[in-house]
């Protein structure tokens, strides 16, 4: 095989790992995502029972303050009954200071409604509140091993880029674009062994004459795929081997 086939062969080993890594990486930013949609969600339940637990606070002190305005007015009319003169008017304060004791009784009700109520809201807080910090806890932890596998792999692919750009210093740049250029269109892939003198990527012949060439050491050109134009290359197989790779060949019509 010739020297530059070598390299880009090389090349495409490094070009595979680094896609690999990058699309491991290309996931950390929705599991990031994810836990901190849990979070929210977790954090909405803790805020929605403290809300719910306020307006229970506001409402039982609106119904405080009910029970001591009637209360209020009930000492209002007492107050005033000592001072009337005639017996009606005795008799209508009289029955305002039934009512009024009746909405007193009413607003109690409510009152003792709220109260149990707010310790139920109270629990819910409590519970949510625990919930949220086991929720903070869990999604912590899990953040950190996310977070260290990124930098793991941002390492990785770090010394793969070193790793290309050394390789990539002995391609000459017209054909680093051609490869580039292939390796676009085929998922990053731009080079296809010739097996059983088919392509090993599409499974499309090659022309006898082609194959010929590339058996030869000394070829100076490089050919492609009539197909799926990626470019070819030939490794021989070491002798005796010949008939397992027939008969291997035979088996494998597909890429
Ligand atoms: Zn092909």
């Amino acid at each position: 095989m010739k020297e530059i086939l070598r390299e880009l062969l090389e090349l495409q080993d490094v070009d595979t790992r680094r896609g690999g890594v990058r699309a491991r990486l290309s996931v950390f930013p929705k599991r990031i995502a994810e836990l901190n949609q849990r979070l929210e969600a977790s954090r909405a339940v803790l805020e929605q029972s403290r809300q719910s637990h306020s307006t229970t606070l506001k409402d039982r002190k609106r119904y405080e303050l009910d029970v001591e305005q009637w209360k209020e007015k009930v000492r209002k009319y007492k107050d005033q009954a000592f001072q009337v003169k005639t017996n009606e008017a005795y008799k209508a304060l009289q029955h305002e200071v039934e009512m009024a004791e009746a909405e007193i009784a009413k607003a109690e009700d409510r009152l003792l409604e709220q109260m149990v109520s707010g310790e139920q809201y109270d629990r819910q807080v409590k519970a949510a509140e625990k919930s949220f910090k086991q929720a903070e806890e869990q999604i912590g932890a899990e953040r950190k091993e996310i977070e260290s596998e990124k930098a793991a792999a941002d390492k990785e692919l770090g010394e793969l880029e070193a790793e290309r750009a050394n390789v990539v210093k002995s391609i000459p740049e017209d054909l680093l674009d051609h490869y580039q250029r292939i390796a676009k269109k085929h998922g990053g892939t731009a080079i296809a062994e010739v097996r059983g003198e088919a392509c090993s990527a599409c499974g499309a012949r090659i022309r006898p004459h082609v194959f010929q060439i590339l058996r030869r050491e000394d070829t100076s050109e490089l050919y492609h795929c009539e197909l799926c134009t990626r470019i070819l290359y030939y490794i021989e197989p070491p002798a005796g081997a010949e008939t397992a790779k027939q008969a291997s060949a035979s088996q494998n019509g597909e890429g």
